[in-house]
């Protein structure tokens, strides 16, 4: 089938969008009906017991976003690592916070809400996450460094279980950023039960969603209580607003909160749609230069997004500064901003790989440590990454597909076609 041939579609094949099934609008009714329409209820409640009965964890804490949640975490390790700052301080002022590279920037900007430095630490290219080497790399290189934020790409689980004994080996504390790892699990210990505190999300795309909203997860009912106190102001037990720390409005709502209690009765079934996707995606790019989302032994990833990236032989010359990316058509070959415009030419999102924090203006002056050894991160255009770079690499050569778990095999069949017709 020549592109020619391929009609463009009526209904845009989304990246990942909400998938409602009716008994959210109950919970939601309910609230309505019983006017706990703030931030207390039942809903609330529900969503903490079951949050916390699905990830494996003691507590959860239901939050306004799963930002909010890091914030929380960043927030209450830093207090416990260095001591309660003074009011109009960070509680990681000026020190220094191994974190992951290649991911959304809400992953680690809470360390900057708190004073810290993040260090990034490099992607491994079998996993696509935190490369544990680097990390150690980075322990050589600042033993005093005591906490590590790492980030569970795509729903992909990496290392996280080498990760924590690097950490614990070290006396640092972890912080997992598991938002887009609800329901995968490594070594059948589920994403969210890794961290010495962890987050995940219910933002509108993500597995499943309240349309926002997250949790911060934790053992430790200290913690759990704290980051409840926190999330509401921060107000003491008195009759009048009492005020001894800085508090947060970030207490999760009671009617954001039906939807998600709706949405987790469907975890199980939006992973199987998830997984069919993954699977039809490597069936029909089997014979391209191509390699989907690596799965490392011994996890289950609950496959929020399908990814893939590009041989480097059968790359085509692309060049991206900040803002724009061009790139010169080559027969046989092709590179992820080509496939990129031809999806959205046929109405149907892709995505580019999270741009590695290392390469992002804002943290420009931050360290980025690999396996062999620390580097600036880079300002500017990509410059050829090869194996000290493996996030520039990734970003490079790979690209997010259609994922939508609304998306029928029909559809997903036309987006494989319209992919292979860029390598014509
Ligand atoms: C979505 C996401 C977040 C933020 O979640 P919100 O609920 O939108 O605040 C954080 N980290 C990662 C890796 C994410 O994908």
């Amino acid at each position: 089938m020549g592109k020619t041939e391929i009609k463009k579609f009526e209904n845009k094949i989304w990246l990942a969008s909400p998938t409602m099934h009716g008994v959210e609008m109950e919970y939601v009714q309910k609230a309505y009906d019983t006017n706990w329409m703030s931030t207390v209820g039942e809903n609330i409640n529900e969503v903490e017991r079951i949050a916390a009965q699905s990830a494996e964890v003691k507590h959860a804490v239901a939050l306004s976003c799963c930002t909010a949640a890091l914030h929380l975490c960043v927030k209450s390790a830093g207090e416990r690592l260095y001591g309660k700052p003074a009011v109009s301080h960070g509680a990681l002022e000026g020190k220094r916070v191994f974190c992951s590279d290649m991911t959304f920037d809400a992953t680690l900007n809470p360390v900057v809400y708190e004073g810290g430095i993040p260090v990034f630490i490099d992607t491994e290219a079998e996993c696509w996450n935190m490369d544990p080497a680097a990390l150690e790399k980075a322990f050589e290189l600042y033993p005093d460094v005591k906490l590590v934020v790492c980030a569970e790409l795509y729903g992909f689980p990496g290392r996280i279980d080498i990760i924590k004994e690097i950490c614990e080996k070290h006396g640092a504390l972890l912080i997992e950023d598991a938002a887009e790892a609800m329901g995968a699990t490594l070594h059948g210990k589920q994403c969210g039960s890794f961290g010495d505190y962890s987050a995940i999300s219910y933002n509108g795309n993500k597995i499943i969603t309240g349309s926002a909203g997250g949790c911060l997860l934790t053992n430790d009912i200290e913690v759990a209580n704290k980051a409840r106190k926190w999330s509401t102001q921060a107000r003491e037990n008195a009759p009048w607003y009492q005020h001894e720390e800085v508090g947060y409005n970030y207490r999760m709502s009671n009617v954001v909160a039906g939807v998600i209690r709706g949405q987790y009765l469907y975890l199980k079934e939006h992973i199987a749609q998830k997984k069919a996707i993954y699977d039809r995606y490597c069936e029909g790019l089997k014979d391209l230069p191509v390699q989907m989302n690596p799965i490392v032994d011994d996890t289950e990833p609950n496959y929020w997004l399908s990814a893939m990236i590009i041989d480097k032989d059968y790359m085509c010359k692309q060049v991206r500064d900040d803002t724009n990316a061009l790139y010169v058509s080559e027969k046989g070959k092709t590179c992820p901003t080509e496939i990129l415009e031809t999806l959205a030419l046929y109405n149907a999102e892709g995505r580019p790989i999270w741009k590695p924090m290392h390469m992002q203006p804002m943290y420009r002056m931050h360290e980025f440590i690999t396996r062999s050894g620390s580097a600036r991160a880079k300002t500017n255009a990509y410059i050829s990454g090869g194996a000290s770079d493996v996030g520039a690499d990734i970003f490079e050569r790979g690209l997010c597909l259609p994922s939508d778990n609304k998306m029928t095999a029909e559809q997903q069949d036309i987006i494989i076609e319209i992919i292979k017709s860029c390598f014509e």
